[in-house]
């Protein structure tokens, strides 16, 4: 019976009269639903296909486009940043684009970190490396989108910072904005409010528009690609092997100098000169972790790579690139960080080198724990 068929997402009646109504479906959709015995209203659907929004990249014309609109409007900027990849998430110039807007800074994934470590801590962390980057938050919110931890919260201090203007989503791919934004839009939209797709005036860009009860709207922008990621150097299955998925259970190793520890097949980290001394590795769970001698380690390499240290897998090794290495001497605890893998903390008083594949970067920074 046509006049009740239901949306399976939200339980809408279906119609195909008013796009403004709930449950509105296209005539054509409709149809199509039926044939598949897969019923989705327009606004469940677009839920759905949501993280479909095509990335660009930094220095796309469209984009530059894009962030100087930013600029003219009178908004708030809410930036979301993956904590377990902070220097992977940076735009590069943020502060110029957004004017003289205001920045809220989320920390996203905030259910990777060791939940030992107190969350003020991370905070205030977060707020320093930000700092760094050259930006002052107005405020900094740590939370789980897909955990859904602290997404009231950040929405109460987005309406507490908006003060009447519309609010910009940005950040790289891959730091869980859509992910974010789909669990925002679950929690607000009762079923009165549509949400829309539309262009950035000027540009191909794509939107997503989700109104708010004072006629502004939180408008998503599309992730912008980093260049520098591990996505450009892994599949996308490889990637994901690499990319933790829950808590990260740290890993302790007591180090001679003259020692090497391999990341998989990604990277490579050599104890120079110290003391024996503890290193703690954070990185994904299951990603082995293979100790070596230093002297031995470059034979090693060649000739376990693909099989015994991996990713990446055999299949995939044409196109992978050399690992390069890059020296380190700290005179503080530090963590070297493997970008968008994860990273060591070394003690004060030594000198270590990391290696990561030609194109990622190594860095160090004050350890976060
Ligand atoms: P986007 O490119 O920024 O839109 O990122 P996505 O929302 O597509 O998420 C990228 C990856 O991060 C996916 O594998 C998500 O499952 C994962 N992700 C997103 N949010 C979280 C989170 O809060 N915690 C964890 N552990 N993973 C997340």
């Amino acid at each position: 019976n046509r006049d009740d068929l239901r949306c399976i997402g939200c339980g809408a009646k279906i119609q195909t009269t008013d796009p403004k109504e709930p449950g509105y479906t296209p005539q054509s959709a409709l149809e199509k639903g039926l044939k598949n015995n897969e019923l989705y209203c327009q606004r469940c659907f677009r839920l759905r296909h949501y993280n479909e929004i095509a990335p660009v990249s930094l220095s796309d014309d469209d984009f530059l486009r894009l962030l100087s609109q930013i600029r003219n409007d009178n908004a708030l900027i809410v930036y979301v940043v993956d904590i377990f990849d902070f220097n992977g998430s940076i735009i590069p110039g943020l502060h110029r684009f957004v004017g003289s807007n205001p920045v809220l800074l989320v920390g996203n994934k905030e259910d990777l970190l060791p939940r030992s470590l107190r969350r003020s801590k991370l905070r205030d962390w977060l707020r320093q490396q930000a700092n760094l980057a050259g930006l002052r938050p107005i405020d900094t919110v740590l939370v789980s989108a897909k955990k859904n931890h602290q997404i009231d919260y950040l929405l109460e201090v987005i309406d507490k910072y908006r003060q009447e203007r519309d609010v910009y989503f940005v950040g790289v791919t891959n730091v869980g904005k859509s992910t974010l934004v789909n669990q925002i839009i679950k929690q607000q939209t009762g079923i009165k409010e549509l949400i829309t797709t539309s262009k950035f005036p000027g540009t191909t860009l794509d939107k997503i528009e989700i109104p708010l009860d004072d006629g502004h709207r939180l408008i998503d922008t599309p992730g912008i690609i980093h260049q520098h990621q591990m996505a450009h150097v892994l599949s996308a299955k490889d990637l994901k092997y690499v990319s933790p998925q829950k808590e990260i259970k740290p890993r302790t190793y007591q180090l001679d100098p003259e020692q090497t520890i391999f990341i998989g097949g990604v990277a490579r980290f050599d104890y120079l000169t110290g003391h024996h001394a503890g290193i703690i590795a954070y990185f994904d769970n299951n990603l082995l972790l293979h100790r070596t001698k230093l002297a031995n380690a470059d034979h090693f390499y060649e000739k376990h790579l693909g099989e015994l240290l991996t990713p990446p897998t055999k299949d995939e090794l044409k196109g992978f690139p050399p690992l390069e290495r890059q020296e380190f001497h700290l005179s503080e605890k530090s963590d070297i960080v493997f970008e968008g893998l994860g990273w060591i903390t070394v003690p004060a008083g030594t000198s270590v080198a990391a290696w990561v594949p030609k194109g990622v970067s190594s860095l160090v920074r004050r350890a976060m724990i």
